[in-house]
Order: C-alpha cells, then structure tokens, then sequence
C-alpha cells in the first residue's frame, strides 16, 4: 500500500489528483476500523494530519469556517459558545480518545446516517467546502450526503471545510443509544431556534438513509409561535403542541429495523427526543439565553 503525507493543503490537493484512488485519513477512526476488518483495501493512503490549514477555523461575519480537520474534542473547547448544538453532539461521539483523533470532516466523509456530527449542520443551513486542483465549489450539506455512506465527492476532490452561521439562539442535540457512552445512534435529533429569522431548524438522525430535515414539523411550529407571537412573549409552547411538534417529526422517520433497534422504535423515539428538544431550546429562549 502506498502511503502519501502531503505537508501543505495544495501538495495534498496535487497528491489526490494524481492519485484519485488514495484513501484520504484524518483521525483515522472510521478508515482504520475499515482497514482492520478487510472492509477497504485502497491501493493508497494520504494521510492528511500534516496539513496545518486542515486544523484551523475562523469567523466570517457571523458565520464560521471550520477545517476538516478540527476535532471533536476542540469542537467542544474552543466552539462550544458559538455552535452550541454541534459541540453538544460531539460530546456524544465514542470517548475521549475518539473525539481527540475524530473530526467532522471523516464524519462528513462517512456520510453515516448516524453521524453525530450531521443534524447540528442540516439544522442551520451549513455548507460543505470541497477543494480540487480545479479549485473550490460550496455545496449544501443537504445536498452533500445523497445516501448511507455515499456523498457527492468527487475522485479528484477533498473536503476542506464547513461553513455554518453562528448559533443565533438556543440549540440541542439529543441522542438515543444502547447505553450511556461509545454508541451509535440508535437515532437522534437536532434543533436550532434561529429567533432573528422567526426560523426553526429540525434534524432527524440515524431513522432514515441519510439525516433528513423535519421540514413540515418545521412549518409547523414556526406557524404556532408567529400566530402565537410567541417569539415576542416568549410564553410557554404548551404540552398539545410539543407533543405535535414530535408526532409530524416521527412522519419524516424512514428508518430500518437492525441490531440497534427496531423501526417501530426509532420513530417513537424520534418523536419524544424531538418534544423535548423543542421544550429544552423553547425554556433557554425563554430565560433569555
Ligand atoms: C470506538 C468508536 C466509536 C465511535 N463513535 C461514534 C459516535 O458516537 N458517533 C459518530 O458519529 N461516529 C462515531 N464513530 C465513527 C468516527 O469516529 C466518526 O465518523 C468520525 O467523525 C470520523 O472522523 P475521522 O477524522 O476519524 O475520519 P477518518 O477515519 O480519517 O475518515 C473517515 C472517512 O472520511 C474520508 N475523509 C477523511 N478526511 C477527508 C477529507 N479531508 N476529504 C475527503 N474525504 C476525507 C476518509 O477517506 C474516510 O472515508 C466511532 C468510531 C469508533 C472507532
């Protein structure tokens, strides 16, 4: 096996173009578990950890541009007041020894409908940067995942980054799994109170192909709290409505039954998560934070 350590973000964009077939690595720990169990031989490696603009992250605006390459572990000390939601799901991500080598940019990679790191992203809007020696498109990460395991990468391309506003309001990322820490999503749910845009993001996760927007539920709830006012009074949602709010969220639920849980569980699961996520965000919003 060929093993390729570009130094620098264009040796690494010029080393994938003359070897479309190199099996980028980040932290490893998707691509290794895959080369353990024979599931992957590629014919080369890049191993991409020596490439320091892969580790950086920066404010536009009121947006972010996070590199590939930032970890879980710095997600959660260095974003944490900026994506609240995204740092909230990476510390649901494996161990401390996964989220010190694991970063968005193998998630995205991956492209698992269980990937902790996807519903905060879908929630608000964010893109995906991909680099080639062709140059730089952005696409939506809706967009960037098209299945289980499947994105629209191109041989030649890598993913440099993501772009995503700055949290606007309160944020929540819930997961359920078999057991406390290192799990898998038996499914999971995403939310973002966008109060200057009267907007509400909603993600499911691990309950369908790929995560999947809760667009109706969406419609839904931003009908209620205009109709209401309730952005203005910021009075309680009320118990009828969240419960709603979950039940057209179990709607967008496509989920398969498999070790992890059965398909008539996911959807009733999805369903209470995304309730009580909307009463956790809806009681920050509340108190003003
Ligand atoms: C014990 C254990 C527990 C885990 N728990 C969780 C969990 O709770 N939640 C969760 O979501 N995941 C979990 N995972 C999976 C994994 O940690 C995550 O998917 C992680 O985000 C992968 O990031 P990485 O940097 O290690 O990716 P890598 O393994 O380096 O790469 C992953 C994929 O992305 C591709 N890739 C990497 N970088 C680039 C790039 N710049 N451009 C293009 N392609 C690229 C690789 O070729 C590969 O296909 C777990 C894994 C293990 C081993």
């Amino acid at each position: 096996m060929e093993f390729l350590q570009p130094h620098s973000w264009q040796e690494a964009l010029e080393a994938k173009a003359a070897h479309p077939e190199a099996a980028p690595i980040l932290g490893g720990t998707d691509v290794m578990v895959e080369l353990n169990f024979d599931h992957r031989r590629p014919g080369s490696i890049m191993d991409l950890t020596r490439v320091s603009e892969l580790r950086e992250w920066e404010e536009e605006d009121e947006r972010l541009r996070v590199a590939a390459g930032v970890t879980y572990a710095r997600i959660i000390a260095e974003l944490g007041d900026k994506l609240p939601g995204l740092a909230m799901a990476s510390r649901t991500v494996g161990s401390p020894q996964i989220r010190n080598r694991g970063t968005v940019g193998g998630n995205l990679g991956t492209a698992s409908p269980a990937g902790d790191g996807l519903p905060p992203l879908y929630v608000s809007d964010a893109e995906i940067e991909l680099g080639s020696t062709d140059g730089t498109r952005r696409v939506p990460v809706t967009d960037f995942v098209t299945g289980p395991k499947r994105n629209l990468l191109r041989p030649s391309e890598l993913i440099a980054a993501f772009h995503i506003p700055k949290a606007e309001g309160p944020q929540q990322y819930a997961k359920i799994g078999t057991r406390n820490a290192m799990v898998i999503a038996v499914c999971s749910f995403g939310l973002a109170l966008h109060p200057e845009q009267r907007k509400v993001g909603a993600c499911v996760g691990s309950a369908a192909p790929t995560p999947v927007r809760a667009r109706y539920a969406e419609g839904f709830i931003e009908g209620i709290l205009e109709e209401r006012d309730l952005w203005e009074s910021r009075e309680e949602i009320g118990e009828t409505t969240l419960r709603r709010f979950g039940e057209m969220v179990e709607m967008t639920a496509n989920p398969i039954s498999d070790v992890r849980g059965t398909a008539a569980y996911r959807i009733h699961a999805v369903g209470v998560l995304a309730s009580r996520s909307l009463k956790w965000a809806w009681n920050e919003y509340r108190d003003g934070r």
